[in-house]
């Protein structure tokens, strides 16, 4: 009777903990290998295109996240088809352009959806674009934002405004779809070249996913919101260097958080 009855806790105990163990099983993320992802927002296609020429011997892949479709040109809807069959990503970055979160506040989450989310979408698949991931335009977002674009686009990116030491700074993958990106133009405040050495460095060192984003580039600069070529080639050759990966936005969709 006595050993029945040790044998029933014995048993029992197992169970309890077993279930235990179950219950505190947490998501765990995904091993992946240090990278960069390089996005450009807005439709400077032509400079674009020509950035792509230039860095294309690093075998190296962007994510361009355009706006405005309707008002692009036929060649220029050319050059961003060969850019995305290059392998390249084309993303989206608002029909309009709009400020979401002022839109927003005057108009309604769902006037946005239906102004700047849905013909953007609509048109971009008619000319033969895959959209999965999204830039807000100015890098202005909410919470309220967030949750009505989360079910509609796999990754989604806004602009890092901080210049925090590397390891609080959100310009890294932090197993979200939800992501911040550092820019790297010439006249933004925190962006430096000693700066963007620390972020690449730390990449590296800590293997992580680094996020930036440009607008145009250039090979002289002219006026703001613009990226010299030979900072995209110092990326570039520091990422051959030192073997970091070439991420488009929506392949850190696979990387997010597995149970
Ligand atoms: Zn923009």
């Amino acid at each position: 009777m006595k050993l029945f009855f040790f044998k029933t806790l014995l048993v029992s105990l197992f169970l309890t903990l077993f279930s235990c163990e179950n219950k505190k099983s947490t998501p765990v993320p995904k091993p992946y290998k240090a990278g960069v992802v390089i996005s450009f927002d807005d439709a400077y296609v032509d400079e674009w295109f020509e950035a792509d020429k230039v860095l294309k011997k690093y075998n190296w892949k962007a994510t361009f996240c355009v706006c405005r479709i309707d008002s692009i040109g036929v060649p220029q809807i050319k050059k961003l088809l060969e850019l995305q069959k290059e392998g390249h990503e084309i993303a989206g970055h608002g029909y309009h352009h709009y400020n979401a979160v002022k839109f927003v506040a005057k108009n309604g989450i769902d006037e946005y959806i239906k102004q700047e989310i849905d013909p953007m979408l609509l048109s971009m698949k008619k000319k033969g674009f895959n959209v999965s991931s999204f830039a807000y335009p100015y890098g202005e977002r909410s919470d309220e934002l967030d949750q009505a674009l989360s079910p509609i686009f796999k990754v989604i990116r806004g602009r890092d405004f901080e210049g925090l030491a590397p390891e609080k700074e959100g310009c890294y993958f932090r197993n979200s779809k939800l992501m911040y990106a550092f820019d790297i133009d010439n006249n933004h405040v925190h962006f430096n070249i000693p700066y963007l050495l620390e972020l690449l460095d730390d990449a590296k060192k800590k293997n992580k996913i680094l996020i930036l984003s440009s607008h145009k580039p250039v090979k002289k600069l002219t006026e703001n919101y613009q990226t010299k070529i030979e900072t995209l080639e110092f990326i570039c050759k520091y990422m051959k260097l030192n073997d970091l990966k070439f991420y488009k936005l929506s392949d850190l969709d696979s990387l997010e958080t597995v149970n």
